[in-house]
């Protein structure tokens, strides 16, 4: 972790870093070792290239995926396997969800009628985890606000994304169950844990023309992605296709 990230460099629209006229920038080794990052960033761009040949149409979805280095969110012994398309351990018993879950869910939180004007205002996040979907909704949304329930995630999420410094992220240590009602409404809710059913508190604090996308289970114990849309006439649910999510759970530990 000691080299600054060039994540969101695209974003910082500060000056360009101009080298003094007193004392001419070093000259590179001619035999510049190939870091590890840049070995990072052709993996990460090769997983764009599979999350679009995988249906992900979104070009803003794309880019946010082909921007945050996902390698910064695994522990080291497992890094190797940063932009695989699999789960992977991050502590707790919990995992970070495969990409092109990721994906899925960021453009379907991009088709809510409140995002078709732009960037969604408010999005609520249950699950922070490692804290990585929270930093790729960052490039999506204009604020993020991010709940866990375990203190130890909560708080590597919060070292995870600090050097990034990503001033629309909040994360919070809570029970996602209730919401975080002082941020609604939300033009978007994503749930990263599956429950029997989703709480009444999302469905609340859902704006007119906000979606809800989240693990539910279904018959037989499998879960299903859903999808809400509070329109003006109320609220209309699409059941879509099959996910293996952690379990929503009550209260903090
Ligand atoms: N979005 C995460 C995925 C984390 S896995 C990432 O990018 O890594 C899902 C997370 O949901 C776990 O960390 C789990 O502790 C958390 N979780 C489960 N039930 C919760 C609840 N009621 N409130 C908040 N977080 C919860």
């Amino acid at each position: 972790m000691g080299t600054r990230p060039s994540f969101p460099a695209r974003l910082n629209n500060g000056p360009a870093p101009v080298a003094s006229p007193t004392r001419p920038r070093p000259k590179p080794p001619v035999t510049a070792p190939v870091s590890a990052r840049a070995d990072f960033s052709a993996m990460r761009q090769r997983m764009v290239r599979r999350l679009a040949a995988g249906g992900v149409q979104s070009a803003a979805v794309l880019a946010a995926m082909g921007t945050v280095e996902r390698d910064r969110f695994i522990d080291s012994a497992l890094v190797a396997q940063a932009y695989e398309d699999t789960s992977l351990p991050i502590g707790l018993n919990q995992t970070i969800s495969k990409p092109n879950v990721v994906a899925r869910m960021c453009e379907l939180l991009l088709g809510a009628e409140l995002a078709r004007e732009g960037k969604p205002a408010r999005v609520l996040e249950i699950g922070t985890g490692c804290g990585y979907q929270a930093a790729v909704l960052s490039l999506l949304a204009r604020e993020v606000y991010s709940i866990e329930r375990l203190r130890g995630l909560h708080e590597k999420a919060r070292e995870n994304l600090r050097p990034f410094r990503l001033p629309n992220v909040h994360l919070l240590f809570g029970d996602g169950m209730a919401g975080y009602a002082k941020g609604a409404p939300y033009a978007a809710i994503i749930a990263a844990a599956g429950g029997e059913a989703v709480p009444q508190a999302w469905l609340d604090q859902l704006a007119v023309g906000g979606r809800l996308v989240a693990p539910v289970a279904g018959q037989g114990g499998q879960q299903a992605l859903v999808v809400i849309d509070r329109t003006g006439q109320g609220l209309r649910q699409q059941l879509l296709e099959a996910v293996h999510f952690v379990p929503l759970k009550s209260g903090v530990a």
